[in-house]
């Protein structure tokens, strides 16, 4: 199984320079298992993934599991811009995230409708099939997914990938501090081979700052990664404001307390279960 990241990024695109090694574009991993393709959250590295994806299926149908984890700009706004979408009637996306508050559907007719937008949904060529998510376990070809609320405004769903290579989990946008949504994590998390989770702070802007706002930080990362027994640590969705150097830093010092810890950058790619090999 392998893990490839297109956005890191949490809130907003942010592509300055001294940004550029970890990347700009928000929300949006991939995972490839045997010959199913997963894709997490559609921020704006879903557009630079559906480029990839042309370039590798050059006319051939694509199809893929889209999991979303809620619908702030930061894990949708690539959505209009996936070409995949547009291109071939054979294309097959299952789009697969809570109702709760709106299905995906009506969020991707919303974001695409005047004046936001010059072409709307119906534009879309490929089969789309949209599935309503609770919290709970679903069989998906030769994957497990399991689901968990998280700490969020209007919420957020963690993602839990179990497959016979191992255990992913995606758990992005979560604040500590609620005995519900802490446990939530830590049994999402529980023995995963990879955590994906929420490192948008940096624990002392979280305290003087940020409290409230709905996001993480290095330090509750590694408390979830140590007390879940995972594997292997990557600090995602990092604040626009946090340039290269930042990021650096917060690794460096987190590696202080577990040394299993790295921050996702685009075009980053895990192994599993070989974890040790990654490149870039
Ligand atoms: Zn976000
Ligand atoms: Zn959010």
């Amino acid at each position: 199984m392998r893990i490839k990241f297109w956005g890191v990024r949490g809130s907003t695109p942010a592509p300055q320079p001294e940004n550029m090694r970890y990347g700009g574009n928000t929300s949006c991993v991939e995972v490839r298992h045997r010959d199913q393709l997963y894709i997490l959250d559609c921020g704006t590295g879903f557009r630079v993934l559906g480029q990839a994806l042309r370039r590798e299926f050059n006319g051939s149908p694509v199809s893929a599991h889209v999991f979303v984890s809620h619908f702030h700009w930061d894990h949708i706004q690539g959505l209009p811009f996936f070409g995949p979408l547009y291109d071939n009637r054979e294309n097959h996306f299952q789009f697969h995230c809570s109702n709760r508050t709106r299905s995906l559907k009506q969020v991707c007719e919303e974001q695409m409708a005047s004046p936001y937008f010059p072409v709307g949904l119906h534009h879309m060529q490929a089969r789309q099939d949209f599935y309503n998510l609770n919290e709970g376990r679903l069989e998906l070809g030769n994957v497990c997914l399991r689901t968990k609320w998280l700490n969020h405004p209007q919420g957020c769903m963690g993602f839990r990938l179990e497959t016979e290579d191992g255990v992913i989990v995606y758990a992005t946008d979560n604040e500590p501090g609620d005995s519900v949504f802490d446990r939530n994590v830590r049994e999402l998390a529980a023995g995963a081979d990879v955590l994906i989770y929420d490192a948008q702070y940096l624990p002392d802007e979280y305290w003087a700052q940020r409290k409230g706002w709905g996001h993480s930080h290095w330090r509750e990362a590694v408390n979830v990664a140590m007390e879940s027994g995972v594997k292997e640590l990557v600090l995602f969705h990092h604040d626009p404001d946090h340039d290269d150097v930042c990021i650096d830093r917060a690794v460096s010092e987190a590696r202080n307390y577990y040394a299993r810890v790295r921050a996702a950058a685009e075009g980053m790619q895990i192994e599993v279960p070989d974890s040790t090999h990654s490149k870039k």
